[in-house]
C-alpha cells in the first residue's frame, strides 16, 4: 500500500483541535482509497517557544525537509503576545515558509452552496456558485524589501521598497498559468502599472510568460479596480494572479465573500512543489481549549495536500464533497444556521468522516 510521509505542526490555540480532526478525516479518506498517511509530530510558535526556547527549532526544520508535505495548524496567542518580534510565534512561521522555499501562496475563496445565506453578499450578486483561486507570491516584493527611517527637514519619515525581479515574476506567473490550465483557462493578473514601476515590469513579465500559455485567456487590472470588482461581480473572476502585498489585501477581501474565516483553506508552495498547508486563519485563543473551533478550514487544506503534494484527488474530492454535504447535516457555531445542530470541533469532524463513510 503506497505510504506518504507527513510533518504534522499543530502549534498554538485551536491548532490542536482542528489538526485532530483533519488527521481522522484524512485517514478516512485514505482507508477508502488504499493509501496510507504517517504522521510525524513537531513543534512550531509558542508551543515550541515553551519547550525548546524557540519558535522553529531545527528538529522540526529536519522533519519538515524529509516528507512528502507540511500540514500546520496556527501559532499565536496571548501568552507570547510580549516577546520582541523575532522570538514570537509568528517568527516561526514566516521562517518555517522562507526555509522551504514557499514563494506561492494558493488561497481558494469557494462558497459552498449550503452557506450562501452566510456570505454577506446577495444572492443576486454571488450568482449561482462561487470559486476564485487567488495565486500570491509570497516571498518577494515590499514585505521583503528595504526598509527604514529617517529625519528630514526636522520631520521623522519612514519608506518600505516594492522591488520585484523578473525571475521572482516569471516563476510565480508560471504557477498562475499552470492553475489556469487545470481549471477554467481564464487568468486575471492584478497589478498597479499606472503607477508604479514594479507593477510595469509584473504586466510586461507576466505578458511573456503568457506565450507559452496560449490556451489562457489572460487580462490585467489594477488592483483598486479588482478590490471594487471582486464585490460588485465576483464571478467574472476564476485565477487571480497577483504580488505578495496586492495578494494579501484581496485574498482576504475574497475569503470573507465565502462566510466565514473557519472555512477557508491555503497551500503554499516551493519552486520544487514542496507544499505547505494550513487553514488562513490564526490560533484563535478567544475560543481554544473550548471545542468550539470549526474544523472545516484545516480539513480543507488537507484536501489541498492530497491533491497538490500527494497526488490522490480522489481523495480530495471526496473530502470536498463530504465537506458540502456535512454543511447540510450539522454547523459549528459560527456558521450556525438554516435550523441545523449546532455542534462542536469534533462533532463536526465525525459528521465529515460520517459522510466519507457514506459514499
Ligand atoms: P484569528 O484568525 O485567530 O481569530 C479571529 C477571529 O476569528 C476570532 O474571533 C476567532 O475566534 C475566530 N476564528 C478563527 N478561526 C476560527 C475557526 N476555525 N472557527 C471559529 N472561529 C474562528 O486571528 P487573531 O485573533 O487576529 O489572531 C490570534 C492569534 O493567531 C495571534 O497570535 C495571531 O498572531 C495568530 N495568527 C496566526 C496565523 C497562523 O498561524 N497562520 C494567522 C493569523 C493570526
Amino acid at each position: 500500500m503506497k505510504e506518504y510521509k507527513v510533518a504534522l505542526l499543530k502549534g498554538d490555540g485551536i491548532g490542536p483541535e482542528i489538526v485532530d480532526e483533519t488527521v481522522k478525516v484524512l485517514n478516512k479518506a485514505a482507508e477508502k482509497c488504499g493509501f496510507m498517511i504517517k504522521y510525524t509530530q513537531e513543534l512550531i510558535g509558542g508551543a515550541a517557544i515553551d519547550q525548546t526556547g524557540s519558535p522553529l527549532p531545527q528538529q522540526t526544520i529536519d522533519t519538515c525537509k524529509s516528507s512528502d508535505a507540511v500540514f500546520l495548524g496556527a501559532v499565536g496567542g496571548y501568552k507570547w503576545d510580549t516577546l520582541p518580534g523575532d522570538q514570537r510565534p509568528e517568527a516561526g512561521l514566516l521562517a518555517i515558509r522562507s526555509t522551504l522555499g514557499l514563494f506561492a501562496n494558493l488561497r481558494p475563496a469557494i462558497i459552498f452552496s449550503p452557506l450562501k445565506a452566510a456570505s454577506p453578499l446577495k444572492d443576486s450578486v454571488i450568482g449561482d456558485c462561487l470559486d476564485i483561486m487567488v495565486v500570491r507570491e509570497l516571498t518577494g516584493g515590499i514585505y521583503f524589501g528595504t526598509r527604514g527611517r529617517g529625519m528630514e527637514d526636522g520631520a521623522e519619515y519612514a519608506y518600505d521598497t516594492e522591488k520585484y525581479s523578473v525571475t521572482e515574476i516569471e516563476r510565480i506567473a508560471k504557477i498562475g498559468f499552470e492553475m489556469a490550465m487545470k481549471r477554467s483557462k481564464k487568468l486575471c493578473s492584478v497589478d498597479k502599472a499606472n503607477v508604479l514601476e514594479s507593477s510595469r515590469l509584473w504586466r510586461e513579465t507576466v505578458i511573456n510568460v503568457a506565450k507559452n500559455y496560449p490556451e489562457v485567456e489572460l487580462r490585467h487590472l489594477y488592483v483598486d479596480n479588482c478590490s471594487m470588482q471582486l464585490v460588485c461581480n465576483p464571478s467574472q473572476f476564476d485565477v487571480i494572479l497577483t504580488s505578495n502585498i496586492f495578494g494579501d489585501i484581496l485574498s482576504d477581501e475574497a475569503s470573507i465573500i465565502s462566510g466565514s474565516i473557519g472555512m477557508l483553506p491555503s497551500a503554499s508552495l516551493s519552486e520544487q512543489g514542496f507544499g505547505l498547508y494550513e487553514p488562513i486563519h490564526g490560533s484563535a485563543p478567544d475560543i481554544a481549549g473550548r471545542n468550539q473551533a470549526n474544523p472545516l478550514a484545516s480539513i480543507l487544506s488537507g484536501a489541498m495536500m492530497l491533491r497538490h503534494s500527494l497526488s490522490e484527488p480522489a481523495a480530495a474530492d471526496m473530502i470536498e464533497t463530504a465537506v458540502n454535504r456535512a454543511l447540510l447535516v450539522a454547523r459549528t457555531a459560527d456558521i450556525a444556521g438554516d435550523g441545523l445542530p449546532s455542534v462542536g470541533c469534533r462533532e463536526m469532524g465525525d459528521v465529515v468522516c460520517a459522510e466519507i463513510d457514506a459514499m
